[in-house]
């Protein structure tokens, strides 16, 4: 009877969920798909969007610090601005999960639900590598590359796996970075801003290009590749006589998946939400009701402070060609919100 008690109580818990921004819909797709699951189980949920604005972000949890959340579910802006506020919440005794994002610096972190970041990289890397025919010996081709935002440490896992795969064809000559901007101090694009990335592509074109054909432009993100295309598109690519250049992305957004159709972004790396949903939520219950939960990676992630037990999931890889069977057979989008 008192067990019962207790479980009916435990599954009552409010769970908080802290999402960086509503800019990018891949965000709203994993706060609506956490907030189904958590209900279908008899959680409770406050989801918060920060606008990527981290003193806005800082404010949420500490108020859901205060409404007493049980659970924290964390996508962070920064990944080492939470300490404080994360200290506060392991003194009530609140678990906390980085979502997506691995929160650095604090011990204050239980578990990491996240997709393959480093492997997110190398199929980037692998779709360029692939359409240019690099393994046959072509070449050479001028690149350029892209990362994330430098205070998202999934920015390095994606560049430091999609260089994995080009640096060999760089050292080789076979890829040229006629820029010369390699590394993530020098190609980091601060909060993955799609404008950001537009104004450094429009600087590379004029500066780089106005002589040379760009083959291929490296881009982390969605929103960064639709800003890279625009800058691209302004100064005459995407004819027979200047070809888009192989340009890449991640998250499978639609407004990249349209461009994908039309022939201009190539590709990008589609992460289900509703997975990552649904280990979070197993990762929670499991905590909550005293069990381990489920993991699959014990030594990847170094916070700093610790190695957090975290749960990889497998990203795919999507073209023009297995868009439709990836993302409309499997119901993640209709057709008609593609096309
Ligand atoms: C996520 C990516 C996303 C990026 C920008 C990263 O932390 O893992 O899926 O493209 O943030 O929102």
């Amino acid at each position: 009877m008192a067990m019962n008690v207790q479980v009916r109580a435990q599954n009552k818990a409010l769970i908080g969920i802290a999402m960086p921004t509503k800019s990018s819909a891949r965000w709203i797709a994993d706060g609506n798909n956490m907030v189904k699951v958590f209900k279908e189980k008899g959680y409770q949920t406050d989801l918060q969007f920060a606008e990527d604005d981290i003193p806005n972000q800082l404010a949420q949890i500490e108020n859901m610090v205060t409404k007493g959340v049980k659970v924290l579910v964390i996508a962070a802006i920064d990944d080492t601005a939470l300490s404080e506020v994360l200290q506060k919440a392991a003194d009530k005794g609140i678990k906390v999960i980085a979502y997506d994002r691995l929160i650095r610096k604090t011990k204050n972190v239980d578990y990491y639900a996240t997709f393959d970041n480093f492997q997110v990289g190398v199929m980037q890397a692998s779709y360029i590598e692939k359409s240019l025919d690099l393994t046959s010996g072509k070449g050479p081709f001028n690149i350029e590359l892209f990362g994330g935002s430098p205070d998202n440490s999934n920015a390095f896992f994606f560049y430091n796996g999609a260089m994995s795969v080009l640096k060999p064809y760089i050292d080789k000559g076979m890829l040229v970075v006629r820029s010369k901007q390699i590394g993530m101090g020098k190609v980091a694009t601060l909060r993955w801003d799609g404008a950001t990335a537009q104004s450094r592509m429009d600087n590379l074109l004029s500066a780089y290009y106005t002589n040379a054909h760009v083959d291929a432009v490296l881009s982390p993100y969605d929103g960064m590749s639709i800003g890279i295309i625009s800058s691209l598109k302004g100064v005459g690519y995407g004819t027979p006589k200047l070809p888009m250049p192989v340009v890449t992305g991640q998250d499978a957004e639609i407004p990249s998946l349209k461009s994908i159709i039309r022939g201009e972004q190539r590709s990008t790396i589609f992460k289900d939400t509703r997975d990552l949903a649904k280990i979070t939520v197993s990762m929670v219950d499991a905590m909550l009701s005293g069990k381990q939960p489920t993991i699959n990676d014990t030594t990847t992630y170094n916070n700093g402070v610790k190695v957090v037990p975290a749960f990889l999931l497998k990203p795919v890889s999507v073209d023009r060609n297995n868009w439709k069977k990836v993302l409309v057979d499997s119901g993640y989008y209709t057709e008609t919100q593609v096309k």
